[in-house]
């Protein structure tokens, strides 16, 4: 079998965690040292590690302190966490579509659909890529609008030589164990505009003013704004800092994968039989985050299942938000390249143990089906 996914195990981290001796806390030494090192990547005047990109997107919801009739901007073909933490504050969600050649959103898109009571945008930049992020920054701060980016695809990958997620006020990251860097579940949010950070500190920490109380700023703490648990485990940092030290070595492999994969297939889009995403890579670097590609909802259903029988953990993905049963009925949105692409995606299996034999294995049973 040839999974979609195998985590990545660094193996100092297997060394090292027999000799912790206290790592069943937050905010211990491991969760110090990884987040310094984001915030020094990131050039960030804070990174919180969270449990989760869900927890970290979360927090930014609360950070906008939505009133009724507020607006949030976000594309409808992406995971259900980013509409949920707004939804979950009341804000009123703005399905906007992605273009099909990147499945990114599209800057006038974003400009003609927002408003006075526009508070964020939202932007996932789909597979690692980003479409106009540059532009999108450039119209969020004009308008006082709050720019968030959602980097769980994009870690360490820079559009114009500057890293995505240094583009918005706020930026999460995803350490899932089916990310390019990941302790199994976890999470981080990347902050640029210092007016969040001391918010971000009570709410990441159940609401409490903590943060003072361990600098020894307090004699005690107390309940001073809305929050919740949102914080790493050391656990999960330890593992976490010795993947992000192995990162290079991560990237160097699965763009290797990425880019065997594209050099293979790409005679069958020259042909029209697959549709490979169209990306500048002049100007947006690769994340390898995800290989995938489109074909028509029919020839999508028997190439999985071919794919699948031969073992090969090909998957789908995303679900467009505006159609799902628990939104539809709330607002009607129709995007539809969001509609048509979920039925047409494929993804193929792209890890850092992922033998080139294997791969050469999932590309042959790929080019027999249309073969056939
Ligand atoms: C994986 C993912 C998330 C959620 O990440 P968790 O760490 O599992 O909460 C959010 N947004 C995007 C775009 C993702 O791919």
């Amino acid at each position: 079998m040839i999974p979609f996914n195998i985590p990545y195990k660094p193996k100092e981290f297997i060394n090292e965690f027999k000799k912790i001796k206290n790592c069943f806390g937050n905010d211990g030494k491991y969760t110090k040292l990884s987040e310094d090192f984001l915030s020094k990547k990131y050039n960030s005047k804070k990174v919180i590690l969270t449990h989760s990109c869900t927890g970290a997107l979360e927090i930014c919801s609360l950070l906008l302190n939505l009133q009724k009739d507020d607006e949030i901007i976000l594309p409808s073909f992406t995971f259900v966490s980013v509409a949920n933490a707004f939804a979950l504050r009341n804000a009123k969600l703005k399905f906007l579509d992605v273009e099909k050649n990147t499945l990114n959103l599209k800057y006038d898109d974003i400009k003609n659909s927002a408003t006075k009571k526009t508070k964020a945008i939202i932007i996932v930049h789909y597979a690692g890529y980003s479409e106009e992020i540059d532009k999108i920054s450039k119209f969020a701060k004009k308008n006082n609008i709050t720019l968030i980016e959602d980097c769980a695809h994009s870690i360490f990958t820079k559009f114009n030589g500057k890293l995505l997620g240094t583009f918005g006020d706020l930026s999460t990251l995803s350490f899932h164990e089916t990310k390019n860097i990941h302790c199994g579940t976890g999470g981080a949010l990347i902050i640029n505009n210092k007016k969040y950070i001391e918010k971000a500190e009570i709410i990441s920490n159940k609401g409490t003013d903590r943060h003072l109380f361990n600098k020894k700023k307090v004699l005690k703490y107390n309940w001073v704004n809305l929050g919740s648990s949102y914080k790493i485990n050391e656990i999960n940092s330890t593992f976490l800092y010795y993947c992000i030290k192995d990162f290079k070595k991560i990237k160097k492999a699965r763009l290797n994968l990425w880019n065997f994969y594209y050099q293979s297939l790409k005679f069958l889009d020259r042909k029209n039989l697959i549709y490979l995403p169209k990306y500048n890579f002049k100007r947006n670097e690769n994340s390898t985050h995800m290989f995938y590609f489109l074909v028509k909802p029919k020839v999508r259903k028997s190439l999985l299942k071919h794919l699948n029988k031969y073992k090969i953990g090909a998957t789908f993905h995303y679900l467009p938000l505006c159609i799902s049963p628990f939104y539809r009925k709330k607002n009607r949105f129709y995007n539809k390249v969001s509609i048509t692409s979920s039925k047409e995606l494929i993804r193929l299996p792209i890890y850092y143990d992922l033998k080139k034999e294997e791969q050469k294995y999932v590309i042959e049973k790929i080019i027999e089906f249309f073969n056939k």
